[in-house]
């Protein structure tokens, strides 16, 4: 059965961090899909295209990737795409609660669906997109956070 793995997020934008989680948790899976969220409640920097086609250009050489725009709950997205495993990043203690409780809902909602966490990296694990978005409004540099594709 083929391995579909849905990890699902803001991407506003796509950070090295994020790229990084990618990148690591690739031999898991044969499709790999970058899940978009369209939450019209949040104010987002970048649209949902402009999220996707930066996304894309990222991993425009990794077959397994796939980006889509989703909205609704994401177990819901996952079965509509016969995903079993929903990635997520864990950078800290915080993270971990809080992953840990959306972990804890899907399971009891979709039990078929696992969550799989990897953990950021040391150098990644202040990276936040807020904090990207923060330093660009006020006319930093953001190179060293963003994949190179979009440099
Ligand atoms: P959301 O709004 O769903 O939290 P984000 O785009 O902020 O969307 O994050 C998506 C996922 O990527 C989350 O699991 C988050 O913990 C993880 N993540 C975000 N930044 C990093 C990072 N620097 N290193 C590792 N994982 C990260």
């Amino acid at each position: 059965m083929e391995r579909i793995g849905v990890f699902p997020g803001s991407f506003d934008p796509i950070t090295v961090g994020h790229e990084d989680i990618i990148l690591r948790s690739l031999s898991l899976f044969d499709t790999l899909i970058i899940a978009i969220g369209s939450n019209s409640n949040k104010k987002y920097l970048f649209s949902p295209e402009e999220r996707k086609s930066q996304i894309e250009a990222v991993f425009a050489n990794q077959p397994k990737v796939r980006v889509m725009i989703y909205d609704g709950l994401t177990v819901n997205f996952c079965k509509s795409r016969g995903a079993q495993y929903i990635l997520r990043g864990i950078r800290t203690s915080q993270d971990f609660e809080f992953e840990r409780n959306i972990g804890l809902m899907n399971l009891d909602m979709v039990p078929e669906i696992e969550s799989l966490f990897l953990i950021s990296r040391p150098e990644f694990s202040a990276l936040s997109s807020s904090v990207v978005r923060d330093i660009k409004k006020h006319g930093g540099d953001i190179s060293r956070y963003i994949p190179k594709a979009l440099i």
